[in-house]
């Protein structure tokens, strides 16, 4: 493993390059503070799915400087419509585009997620990335971390940020506890905009509400793909692997009664992706000592308010402020655990919303369900998501 050093100041260990470390070390680099990042596939990559950016996230990435880059792949969805599963009828419809920009000050976006991937690893400064670097252990000393690696290498940071994942090796220093299957796996695939050019043209993130399922549809790469996500129940999850190759025939299956418009997105699909749904209950602590975890190392949630990566990236806006004025080892314990309060208040409320989210969007027809239709057809209005989407990371 290469050993690039990070010149005067903290030396700063990364583990995992996935969204949330990527954003970290952008973050990082505009208070001008070097940090080496740790990941342990050989190449770069990541799944070809979508991903809702809210302005909570997209503002951090524009403050990152990359606005720019971000516009060229990204699509600015005019409104998120919410249907019936049947009838098709509108239960709500919330705008997006210029209403939510002027109110947030920034974009409600979809990417795709390599895109986003592949415009944060170009925001990294040069030899910082380490490929083929798996952490195994983290040890922790009076003034830092000592990390180890599966090649038998080991490397000493004063301060080591966890980024690695649901699976987190670095949060497993910190709690013994385990993944929680939610009994619900979801079917993701990507469709050639030309087989669904309403999508295209008329770009809205779309979601069909029904018993014990949900259907999301929206446009990425620059409304070249349209991206679909469809949730079904599965008791159990017998697979060594959480992801799988799905068969679109059991997709459709399981929404053949579904209305027309679903089962057009469902027919346009040649190949599905499988995922199993896992989250863990909240910590009641991130940090120890000169080690902490940000994004699904420290609260991986369900995707029911499509706020798991945006959340990453809100840690990571707060961490780099937070660690921004530490110049010496002695004084990184007390801004990570700053840093450990004021998110762990933040994203527990986004599980806890995202969880109640898992039982609301799939309500059987009846009762519950008409109050629900009746609460979405009123709560169309953007200042309820002042919460979520307003919310400034950097401000900590
Ligand atoms: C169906 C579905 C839809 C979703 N939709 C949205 C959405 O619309 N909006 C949204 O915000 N979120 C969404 N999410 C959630 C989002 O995908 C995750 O929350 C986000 O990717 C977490 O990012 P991360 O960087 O924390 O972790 P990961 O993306 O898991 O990255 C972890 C990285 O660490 C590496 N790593 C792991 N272990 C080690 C180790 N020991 N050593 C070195 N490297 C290691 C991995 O290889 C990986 O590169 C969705 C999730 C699902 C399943």
């Amino acid at each position: 493993m290469s050993s690039t050093g990070n010149g005067p100041g903290l030396r700063v260990a990364v583990v995992g390059a996935g969204i949330g470390g990527l954003t970290a070390v952008a973050a990082l680099k505009r208070h001008g503070v070097r940090c080496d990042v740790y990941e342990q596939a050989e190449h770069l990559r990541e799944v070809g799915a979508g991903l809702q950016l809210a302005p909570n996230a997209s503002g951090v990435l524009h403050r990152l400087g990359l606005a720019e880059p971000l516009r060229r792949v990204a699509v600015r969805p005019a409104a998120v419509e919410m249907r019936r599963w049947d009838t098709g009828t509108l239960l709500g419809r919330t705008e997006l585009g210029d209403a939510c920009e002027r109110r947030f000050a920034a974009p409600y976006l979809t990417v795709h997620r390599a895109d986003l991937h592949r415009i944060l690893a170009t925001a990294c400064p040069e030899g910082s990335l380490h490929l083929g670097s798996r952490c195994t252990e983290v040890v922790e000393h009076d003034e830092g971390v000592q990390l180890r690696f599966a090649d038998g290498s080991s490397r000493h940071a004063d301060v080591v940020i966890g980024a690695d994942g649901i699976h987190s090796a670095v949060r497993a220093g910190l709690a013994a506890d385990a993944p929680r299957y939610s009994g619900t796996v979801v079917y993701r695939g990507l469709v050639p905009a030309d087989r669904l050019p309403r999508h295209r043209d008329d770009p809205h993130v779309r979601l069909w509400l029904g018993p014990g399922k949900h259907c999301v549809v929206y446009p990425v790469a620059g409304s070249s793909l349209v991206n679909v996500v469809a949730t079904l129940p599965a008791r159990e999850w017998a697979g060594e692997s959480w992801t799988a190759r799905g068969d679109v025939a059991d997709v459709r299956a399981a929404y053949a009664d579904w209305h027309a418009d679903v089962r057009e997105v469902l027919d346009a699909l040649d190949e599905v992706g499988l995922w199993a749904l896992h989250d863990r209950d909240p910590l009641p602590s991130w940090t120890r000592g000169h080690r902490t975890v940000l994004g699904d190392a420290a609260h991986p949630m369900l995707p029911f308010l499509a706020q798991g990566a945006n959340q990453a990236i809100e840690d990571a806006a707060a961490l780099a402020t937070c660690l921004s004025p530490v110049s010496e080892p002695a004084s990184v314990p007390e801004a990570l655990a700053r840093y450990d309060e004021v998110r762990r208040a933040r994203t527990g409320r986004v599980h806890a919303g995202a969880r109640r989210n898992h039982g609301m969007l799939h309500l059987p027809d009846g009762s519950e369900q008409r109050r629900r239709d009746a609460e979405l057809r009123e709560a169309t209005d953007l200042a309820t998501q002042d919460w979520l989407y307003g919310y400034d990371a950097f401000a900590v």
